[in-house]
């Protein structure tokens, strides 16, 4: 446990973290994120929670939800504190995170949840639907990305009042008071699930490998995933 960490109390004998994301392949800043934030909030679980189909992200058909499930397991396989949810998966359709997170709260009664987004999506949290009633429900971690800036401004008083900022070292404890939006610093790796697969397509392999784990990197190239 780092020494700035947040121990969990009486009141809140357990902390779990829900990571949504099309995880289109699961990188290395993704599993960077879940190590950081399982010492940082001293969680008892951190589970990934790949989407069917990200609402937000209309574009582009993800992958098979087989595949990203698969490379996901592999990924955090050895890591005793990780897992991955089939929640959104088994739903089959496009969901929305105002759907999906009274379920975790229902299914995780005596347990504090911590609902994980980068930067990128903190940008864009204000086209998810019911953003607001989303960011109120339960707490929330921003993790800071290169490339983007996390701002305030696009928020309402009622969310910036419980954003709690703690980057560069600020802040030590899990405030009590309702449900918070905590901010930090303590990833910032410069990896991208859009590069990986451009790297696959343009070169018809894995030019950074470095930045996939090792078992997702095998397993990309089995299937031939990307090309
Ligand atoms: P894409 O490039 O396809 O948009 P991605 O790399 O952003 O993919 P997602 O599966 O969309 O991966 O990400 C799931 C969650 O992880 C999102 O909240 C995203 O902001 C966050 N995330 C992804 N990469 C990083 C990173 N390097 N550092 C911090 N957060 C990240």
């Amino acid at each position: 446990m780092q020494a700035d960490s947040f121990p969990a109390t009486v009141a809140n004998p357990k902390r779990i973290a829900f990571y949504g994301g099309t995880f289109d392949p699961v990188h290395c800043g993704h599993i960077a994120v879940a190590k950081h934030l399982l010492d940082l909030f001293s969680l008892e679980q951190f589970v990934f929670l790949p989407a069917f189909h990200a609402p937000h992200k209309p574009d582009r058909k993800p992958t098979s939800g087989y595949h990203r499930f698969a490379m996901l397991s592999l990924a955090t396989q050895g890591e005793p504190r990780m897992s991955v949810s089939t929640l959104e998966l088994e739903h089959g359709q496009k969901r929305y995170t105002i759907d999906t997170l009274p379920e975790l709260i229902e299914q995780t009664s005596n347990a504090d949840i911590f609902f994980v987004m980068g930067a990128d999506s903190w940008i864009d949290i204000t086209t998810w639907r019911d953003w607001e009633k989303v960011l109120l429900m339960t707490n929330h971690v921003v993790v800071t990305r290169p490339g983007y800036e996390i701002v305030f401004d696009h928020v309402t008083d009622a969310v910036r009042e419980r954003v709690v900022d703690l980057r560069d070292g600020h802040g030590s404890d899990v405030r009590s008071g309702g449900p918070k939006i905590y901010v930090t610093d303590a990833v910032k790796l410069d990896v991208s699930a859009t590069e990986i697969r451009e790297d696959v397509s343009e070169d018809n392999r894995l030019d950074r490998e470095d930045d996939v784990p090792q078992e997702v990197a095998k397993y990309i190239e089995k299937y031939e995933l990307y090309k």
